[in-house]
């Protein structure tokens, strides 16, 4: 049998089944909120390279469904401090244990260190990847190494503080 699985509705229990594999080159286009955190006029061209994995762990009543998700892309950005453009490259790759409901995430959610996701028979793992690569941008970004714009026009464009004190200084008649 041969099964054709739909990263946008992906059954997860029947993955993990199959030890399910699945890679993926997405347009960054098409990652609607992670491209909006982009520098719009340099998304074309942009591809992220992904891939989702499905395992089984334990047996029986044990039984545990896993799901692992390996990304990479590079974002086109500007840089916080020179403004220039550069590129961040992202990188994820993350393990998610799926448990039957949310109530029952939330309740082992503080006590496990693994991600946990809500098994769903169309489980749209395109969110989970904005999520995650949203999650992964980092909060400033910088060259690291560069120097901020030096640039006297906009010192002029500027109100003065002085020249609001000097007009204050008018001598007495
Ligand atoms: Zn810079």
């Amino acid at each position: 049998m041969t099964n054709t699985w739909q990263a946008r509705s992906l059954d997860l229990e029947r993955f993990a089944d199959a030890a399910g594999q699945l890679s993926l080159h997405t347009p960054l286009a098409e990652l609607v909120r992670v491209s909006s955190a982009c520098d719009a006029g340099a998304v074309t061209g942009h591809v992220c390279d992904w891939s989702l994995s499905g395992e089984t762990r334990g047996s029986d009543s044990r039984r545990q469904v896993w799901l692992r998700l390996q990304a990479g892309i590079s974002l086109p950005q500007h840089c916080q401090r020179c403004l220039e453009p550069m590129s961040v490259d992202l990188t994820v790759d993350r393990w998610f244990r799926c448990v039957a409901d949310e109530a029952t995430a939330l309740a082992e959610d503080d006590g496990c260190e693994e991600d946990l996701l809500v098994l769903s028979a169309e489980f749209n793992a395109l969110e989970l990847l904005e999520d995650e690569l949203l999650m992964a941008l980092p909060l400033i970004i910088s060259h690291g190494d560069c120097q901020p714009p030096s640039s006297p026009a906009l010192g002029d464009d500027l109100p003065h503080p002085f020249a609001a004190l000097a007009g204050l200084k008018k001598p007495r008649l």
